[in-house]
């Protein structure tokens, strides 16, 4: 008997998202992410293990896992890593582990990683890899961002301004380009990506179980009435 109470979301899953997003920083990335964070209960944030010394209000384990060289090299040589890089003097790298778990539980992972990890990521794991490149609507924009934050001296800021620069040149490795001129916009952009996204034919696990339960004929509906195909011969 055809079981019309049974609903869609009785068969379906959705395959998690490895949401990478990279942006050369003062590009407005850090409030974009916590705010999808924020509203999006199944998103969550990918921390990475990194060499550089914790600042001031970062604490071990919520931002990054701080590790000595040491350390890192010992993850990557135990291959906990998905990816790891080198960035503006200090390594960098995904955990594999937690990652791997949070997808398994049914969350989108959120990973806020430069663009070297973001091919890394695109060759590991193709299929679950969307890529979000934010950028800033100037230069100057940029520029000022970077200065009000008072986070950086005048060498670092001018150093961060040339690291932008080569990091908007891989712009066109990545899946979605985001101008942040407007916040709010562009929070719902991203949102609009991943929600989009998870609709995907390919990313909605079990649709063909469930399409063979919509369609399976019906034994009170009259036979002629129905298409040729699901006719008994
Ligand atoms: P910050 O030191 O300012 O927190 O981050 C510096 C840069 O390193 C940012 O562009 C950030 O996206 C990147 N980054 C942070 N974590 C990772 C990671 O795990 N892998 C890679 N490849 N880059 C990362």
């Amino acid at each position: 008997m055809h079981d019309y109470h049974k609903r869609h979301s009785d068969y379906l899953k959705h395959r998690g998202i490895l949401l990478v997003i990279s942006s050369p920083s003062g590009a407005g990335k850090t409030t974009i992410t916590r705010s999808l964070l924020a509203e999006e209960k199944y998103v969550t944030l990918s921390v990475s293990a990194t060499t550089r010394p914790a600042r001031p209000k970062e604490k071990p384990g919520d931002h990054y896992h701080f590790k000595t060289e040491e350390e890192f090299k010992q993850l990557i040589e135990e291959d906990a890593l998905f990816e790891h890089a080198y960035v503006f003097g200090n390594w960098y790298g995904t955990l594999r582990a937690p990652v791997e778990k949070r997808l398994e539980e049914g969350y989108d992972v959120l990973l806020d990683i430069d663009w070297q990890g973001a091919q890394q990521m695109i060759q590991e794991a193709r299929n679950y890899v969307v890529s979000v490149f934010l950028l800033p609507p100037s230069l100057s924009i940029l520029e000022e961002r970077l200065r009000s934050r008072a986070e950086d001296s005048e060498t670092a800021i001018k150093q961060r301004m040339c690291e932008a620069i080569d990091e908007i040149s891989h712009w066109a490795e990545y899946d979605y380009v985001v101008v942040n001129d407007n916040l709010e916009k562009s929070i719902n952009d991203v949102r609009s990506i991943l929600r989009s996204e998870r609709l995907k034919r390919t990313r909605q696990v079990g649709l063909s179980h469930f399409i063979h339960h919509l369609t399976e004929a019906d034994e009170t509906l009259p036979v002629d009435l129905l298409p040729k195909a699901q006719r008994e011969l």
